[in-house]
């Protein structure tokens, strides 16, 4: 095969969902600094930031009239209302990461994760799952200084993600970090050895075995 008519290696576009509580934040930042090849894609928001985050790191910012422009602009691979804000994945930023051939995390949400796969039906799934509904509950109400009516609404929503574990490929209960950590690679590291992955970037060698024949 001529190199012109061989399919360019593009990324895997891995999804990552789970409910706040779960540790799917913590688990990614882990995750992305120990794996140069893989790049977490930054979100667009209409919450603002809380302490510590920096527009353009955490999330780009945007208000709603910038928001509904760029979706009405068809910029969003994917975009949702969670918690009564906006969150939305630019497409450009997606399409020029895997068209380098680097492979890219989304952290979103199970309705961006339904728009993402029917867009990318070759995109990879993991849900991170609590040890148990009890530990998840324990995880919620944090220092206790939340009021019940708060912590009832955040285990409402967490029930509501939790719902939709089973669209996903791959299910990584987080009981220990560092254990569900090394799940997490296991998976990218196994999917990057598919064969439809592997074959534009293996073509040198995989056409010297087939020359053989
Ligand atoms: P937080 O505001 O706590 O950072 O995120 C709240 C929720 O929004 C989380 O479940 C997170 O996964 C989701 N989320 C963050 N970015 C995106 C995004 O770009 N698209 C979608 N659909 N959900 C997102």
């Amino acid at each position: 095969m001529s190199d012109l008519s061989r399919p360019k290696p593009t990324g895997l576009l891995f999804i990552v969902s789970a409910p706040s509580g779960a540790g799917k934040t913590s688990l990614v930042k882990a995750l992305v600094e120990r794996d140069p090849e893989l790049v977490l894609s930054v979100s667009c928001t209409t919450r603002p930031a809380r302490t510590g985050e920096q527009d353009g790191v955490h999330y780009h910012f945007l208000d709603r009239a910038r928001f509904e422009r760029e979706i009405a602009e068809g910029a969003f691979l994917e975009h949702a209302e969670v918690f009564g804000n906006r969150y939305g994945t630019r497409a450009a930023d997606v399409r020029q990461c895997l068209d380098a051939g680097q492979d890219v995390i989304l952290e979103i949400d199970w309705q961006g994760a339904r728009q993402v796969r029917e867009r990318f039906p070759e995109s990879i799934g993991l849900f991170v799952l609590p040890p148990s509904i009890a530990e998840l509950e324990r995880r919620l109400r944090g220092r206790g200084t939340d009021s019940d009516a708060v912590i009832a609404r955040r285990m409402t929503q967490a029930h509501d993600e939790l719902a939709h574990f089973a669209e996903y490929a791959y299910l990584v209960v987080n009981d220990c970090f560092e254990t569900a950590l090394a799940a997490l690679a296991a998976i990218v590291t196994a999917e990057r050895q598919r064969l439809a992955h592997q074959r534009p970037r293996l073509a040198a060698l995989l056409d010297s075995i087939e020359s053989i024949h």
